[in-house]
């Protein structure tokens, strides 16, 4: 049996349409950032998130009391999950050794990690006040070693998200801006009078805030391509099929462009998830949003055999993967693209977006062929360094470097080695 369609998407080509034009409105914002710094940066907000203030940096003053204005609890749960992402965070960061090899006798090739200087992390807030993602982004610029690190967020719908900034300066933030999508992106990344310019951005966000990144790397280092969230549930006749749905619905609510897809072996599994997903989807707060991801871009695929299902999910190389079999742990071994595993029904991806501790900034739009999700690493950099303290070993690797040069006819790399074989071998090189 070849695979079977419970629930199928819209075709690739609307979305792919929906695409381009996206691209293009990111392009002229850039463009006219670019051209009119802040002056743009203002219009920018006020047209597409009716927010002009006199300054889009808060004070200190300011920050200070929003904090306090935030309930206990809010800030102790907080307080909570940025320990989970800090400890995570610094065990990854353990994790990265310097290397220090010697080659030739007295030949020493290393290299070490070294933070950007100045980050700019993006925490989305255009729907919903993305809370946690001021934790992913700026906690682990922090335990990488960033010593600058500026952090965007939109007003939402007018008002000020009192809990992100509270969550923004308990992650340690250098500076923090209410200003949101690719007119914050793009400030960050070129610099204007008011913002200063970083060297990598960070961060997840729509549709928007994800194509800005992606046009503006290159000039500015990016961690990934993180746009709207995406889930696959991979699931055997072990699975509940309530969850199934509930977990599905959990990510198509972050906004009508969000699929979520079921890949089962079993079609019981499958029309059950779908009763209940029809159930629920009508009295859920955030139906506007959840509705149109799931009628859009849901999808219910039935499958031969777990292989089989794997394989499809990989296809898919999806941001999140829940895996409700028998034998989750097959999916380590068995899938490959991925942003992030979720194993088993003890955990689910709501746990990895707010409260568990590894990064929910992920690969979507298939990036996790290429990427995995942010983490140290993204802040730092690989760089290497060489030195060479035995004559010997000097005057062979010139003499090498001489003959290699002169057959790629790069003479002037060849004097290099020259001259340094020459002064070992107490030789003089002939111009
Ligand atoms: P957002 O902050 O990403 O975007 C809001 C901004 O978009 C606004 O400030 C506005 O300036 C801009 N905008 C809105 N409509 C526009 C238009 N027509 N033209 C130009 N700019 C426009 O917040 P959001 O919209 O709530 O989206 C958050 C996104 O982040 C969701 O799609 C969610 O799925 C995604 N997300 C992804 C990950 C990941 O790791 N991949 C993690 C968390 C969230």
């Amino acid at each position: 049996m070849a695979k079977q369609y419970l629930k199928e998407a819209v075709p690739a080509a609307q979305v792919a349409k929906d695409l381009a034009g996206v691209r293009t409105v990111v392009e002229s914002v850039i463009a006219d950032i670019r051209e009119n710094g802040d002056a743009a940066v203002r219009e920018y907000s006020a047209k597409f998130d009716n927010w002009s203030p006199d300054s889009f940096r808060l004070s200190d003053e300011q920050i200070a009391a929003i904090v306090a204005d935030v309930p206990e609890q809010v800030i102790e749960d907080i307080e909570f999950v940025q320990a989970q992402v800090r400890r995570f965070a610094e065990a990854q960061l353990a994790s990265m050794r310097d290397v220090e090899i010697e080659t030739l006798p007295g030949v020493y090739l290393g290299h070490k990690h070294v933070p950007v200087s100045a980050a700019g992390a993006y925490v989305p807030g255009g729907k919903y006040p993305l809370t946690a993602s001021a934790h992913m982004t700026i906690i682990t610029a922090k335990v990488a070693g960033v010593a600058r690190v500026a952090a965007c967020t939109p007003p939402i719908r007018g008002e000020v998200p009192k809990a992100t900034i509270a969550a923004m300066h308990l992650a340690g933030a250098d500076e923090i801006y209410l200003l949101g999508g690719v007119q914050a992106v793009t400030a960050m990344a070129l610099g204007t009078e008011t913002i200063g310019k970083v060297d990598l951005l960070a961060g997840p966000g729509n549709a928007y805030v994800a194509e800005a990144k992606r046009q503006l790397f290159g000039e500015v280092g990016i961690d990934l391509f993180a746009g709207p969230t995406e889930i696959m549930v991979v699931a055997d006749e072990h699975a509940d099929p309530e969850v199934v749905a509930v977990d599905l619905l959990s990510q198509a609510e972050h906004g009508p462009d969000s699929p979520a897809v079921l890949v089962t072996t079993s079609r019981e599994i499958g029309e059950k998830a779908l009763e209940y997903i029809e159930k629920i989807l009508p009295g859920m707060s955030t139906r506007d949003y959840a509705g149109p991801a799931w009628r859009d871009h849901g999808q219910i695929i039935v499958v031969d055999d777990l292989d089989e299902a794997f394989d499809v999910a990989d296809s898919f190389a999806s941001e999140h993967v829940e895996v409700l079999t028998e034998n989750p742990r097959q999916a380590l071994d068995k899938m490959h693209d991925y942003g992030a595993l979720f194993l088993g029904e003890g955990t689910c991806v709501s746990y990895g977006d707010k409260v568990i501790g590894t990064n929910h900034v992920l690969p979507t739009r298939g990036a996790a062929r290429y990427t995995g999700g942010l983490w140290v690493g993204k802040y730092l950099k690989t760089v290497t360094y060489q030195e060479v303290r035995e004559p010997e070993s000097g005057a062979r690797l010139g003499e090498v470097c001489g003959r290699a040069a002169r057959v790629e006819l790069f003479e002037g790399h060849a004097r290099s080695g020259d001259v340094r074989a020459a002064k070992v071998r107490g030789t003089r090189p002939e111009w």
